[in-house]
């Protein structure tokens, strides 16, 4: 199993998971060109995607998924509250999931994790394949008991660090800005996304992909030493996902 990213952060994201004949793409905001621009960085065929799957309905993880499932016939995974939420216009295939229910895409095992965002009905995924794991967290305002349980087994994790408190309250985004990126339903800091990794199977974990990093509102520099000296003696890899081009492909073991 392998997974790479076309991109991550507020301009957009789209997460690729595949192994063998079964390559799923996790949301999409990016436009059709542009998602064609950055598949072929990756050397996949836009054919070669099986399914995309919708985490919730902000436009940088949907804005590209009508027009790009229309194109390729894909079938389309979300919740009701997603697919309500926005028009998104006829897809090829529409799946509404239910999202406390493990669904099967082929060859892949996908377990929607509900999650604390600002959206209609958010989850978030763990796609499974023989025995890895590879989990997505992003956009959510902190980590639940039940996120905290079900990350706790993960070979790859995705995970989101999107801004400093500090550099947050100092910044330029207007007050009531401020407050939702920061609240309860807004977007992890680097120190909650810390948290969740002090609880989970360190031993167990071959990468980390720290993600969704704010370009205004945190440094690279600032989530390495945080998100470091949390994992201590931990023997994985660790990659920072990029706005511009996420990241290469990533084997698990
Ligand atoms: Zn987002
Ligand atoms: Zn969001």
């Amino acid at each position: 199993m392998r997974f790479a990213s076309i991109g991550s952060g507020s301009r957009g994201n789209g997460t690729l998971v595949q192994d063998g004949d079964t390559c799923v793409l996790v949301d999409l905001g990016f436009t059709i060109r542009e998602t064609e621009k950055r598949l072929a960085r990756l050397e996949l065929a836009a054919s070669a995607i099986t399914a995309i799957l919708v985490t919730h309905e902000h436009i940088d993880h949907l804005n590209g998924v009508g027009p790009f499932a229309r194109k390729y016939s894909l079938p389309v995974y979300m919740t009701p509250g997603t697919y309500n939420r926005e028009k998104i216009g006829l897809m090829p295939a529409l799946e509404l999931i239910n999202c406390h229910q493990s669904f099967a895409i082929n060859g892949f095992t996908v377990v929607p994790v509900p999650v604390p965002h600002d959206a209609k009905e958010p989850c978030q995924y763990l796609i499974s394949s023989g025995s890895s794991t590879f989990g997505i967290l992003t956009d959510l305002g902190h980590i639940t008991p039940h996120v905290a349980e079900q990350y706790s087994r993960c070979d790859g994790l995705l995970l989101e660090c999107n801004h400093d408190p500090d550099m947050l309250a100092e910044g330029p985004y207007p007050y009531p800005l401020k407050v939702r990126v920061g609240g309860d339903h807004g977007h992890l800091s680097n120190s909650q996304a810390a948290g969740l990794l002090s609880q989970i199977e360190l031993s167990r974990l071959q990468h980390l992909i720290i993600a969704h990093i704010s370009e205004e509102n945190n440094s690279i520099e600032i989530v390495r030493k945080e998100i470091l000296a949390t994992l201590g003696e931990w023997q994985g890899y660790l990659t920072i996902a990029d706005q511009g081009t996420g990241f290469g492909w990533i084997t698990l073991n």
